[in-house]
């Protein structure tokens, strides 16, 4: 049986209750033994997870290229060929590592997301130079969709004052670029209007169960979906914060989702029907093991069902009693302060603490931070600011995690 009929015969044995949409056509999901969940996306299909070189596995102070070689493998063996950068994650060497990784594969076998960093961006040529420096990165003469990158803001007038989409444009009627996109932290009436004023082949925003509840993303789903633009999730496990839930959470889950961990609960949760213009998840994944169990979620794929809805909705109701620091862990904070405070670890400590409330522990970990990584060296100089996707007053918080530091008792 040639690959497509076999792939059609999957669909067929499958049933009505797998097809999934991305909102662009009808009955689009492409499924066979052992390999990932795919989505029709425009004339082409797509695996639902795409890997986020955010957070790669680290080694010395460096990227782990072996580790990060057998997560390509592992994706690539389940046909999860989806592969997302960017020019500021891990403080530039992103793209020279997926790029290196993916010269070994075939070129037509894979699918690269690059995005332009709009803070970076200051002429119509910045847009040209950068985006053949990163070509030239990642080792390929086009990718397959392309991002303005985190228009909020801070960069929406960079991104329009250097005419950035006329430039992009130019860049896809030259074949450079096969989809253009972009990915957006601002507000619901700034992504009306970028919306508005471009014809987009796809957005990219931040969804995740929490968020829905908590910010803006359900509004800004609906957004997208009235507009008919298809989209990206990125953050779908909020930085991993939504695989740390707290112990009151986990028991709720383990009641009634007992198949799920609390990543695959978060993953499946936006595969759910009434999100159908979603059409690719990023995860950012760290280590093989996680890239499994991610992997696992949509290779074994069970629907979200609508009882299970209300779970993600206890489970919320919980997370907001611990009042936890909304920090992703995205660490574009640490490529503006002038200090080095560690501040994602710094916050990751503190939301822990609120989790389970262990002040050993605490003072354990805060205590591990090399001393100018800490709090009490911020400046308060607001730079961090600027660059934190999720809004967040870096200086404020810090100042909260050092007062709990110093008030709570034990060593
Ligand atoms: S306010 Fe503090 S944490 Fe933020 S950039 Fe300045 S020194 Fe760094
Ligand atoms: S504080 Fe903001 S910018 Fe820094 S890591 Fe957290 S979410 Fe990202």
């Amino acid at each position: 049986m040639k690959r497509r009929e076999f792939i059609l015969s999957s669909i067929m044995t499958l049933g009505a209750s797998t097809l999934l949409t991305s909102g662009c056509t009808k009955k689009e999901i492409k499924k066979s033994d052992n390999q990932i969940l795919r989505i029709k996306f425009k004339d082409i299909d797509i695996p639902i997870l795409g890997f986020g070189c955010m957070r790669l596995p680290m080694r010395n102070g460096k990227i782990d290229i072996i580790e990060m070689e057998k997560m390509v493998e592992h994706a690539m063996a389940h046909g999860a060929n989806y592969f997302d950068t960017a020019y500021m994650y891990v403080k530039s060497q992103s793209e020279i590592a997926i790029g290196k990784i993916l010269k070994k594969y075939p070129r037509k076998s894979f699918f690269l997301a690059d995005k332009c960093p709009a803070y970076l961006v200051n002429s119509k040529e910045d847009v040209q130079k950068l985006f053949k420096e990163q070509l030239k990165k990642c080792q390929v003469d086009y990718f397959d969709f392309y991002m303005v990158h985190n228009i909020n803001k801070n960069s929406i007038s960079n991104y329009r004052n250097n005419d950035m989409y006329e430039e992009l444009l130019k860049l896809k009627k030259e074949g450079k670029i096969k989809y253009l996109g972009f990915s957006f932290h601002g507000d619901t009436k700034m992504l009306k209007e970028v919306i508005n004023e471009h014809v987009w082949d796809f957005c990219q925003l931040q969804i995740n169960y929490l968020d829905w509840e908590i910010t803006n993303a359900k509004e800004l789903y609906e957004i997208a979906d009235k507009a008919k633009v298809p989209i990206i999730v990125m953050e779908p496990l909020r930085g991993g914060g939504l695989c740390k839930l707290p112990d009151k959470a986990i028991n709720i889950l383990k009641e009634n989702c007992p198949n799920d961990t609390p990543a695959s609960f978060g993953l499946r949760w936006l595969s759910a029907q009434n999100k159908s213009r979603i059409f690719l998840i990023l995860s950012g994944m760290s280590n093989t093991q996680q890239m499994k169990e991610n992997l696992d979620t949509f290779v074994n794929y069970r629907e979200f069902t609508k009882e299970e809805e209300n779970i993600s909705s206890d489970i919320v109701k919980i997370i907001q009693q611990q009042g936890e620091i909304n920090c992703t862990a995205c660490k574009y904070c640490l490529e503006v302060c002038p200090r080095g405070i560690n501040i994602p670890a710094i916050f990751n400590i503190y939301n822990n603490y609120k989790g389970n409330k262990e002040n050993s522990f605490f003072k354990m970990y805060y205590n591990s931070l090399n001393d100018s990584e800490k709090a009490e060296n911020c400046i308060k100089c607001g730079l961090c600011n600027k660059n934190c996707p999720q809004g967040l007053d870096i200086p404020t918080l810090l100042t909260k995690v050092e007062d709990t530091y110093k008030n709570i008792k034990g060593k």
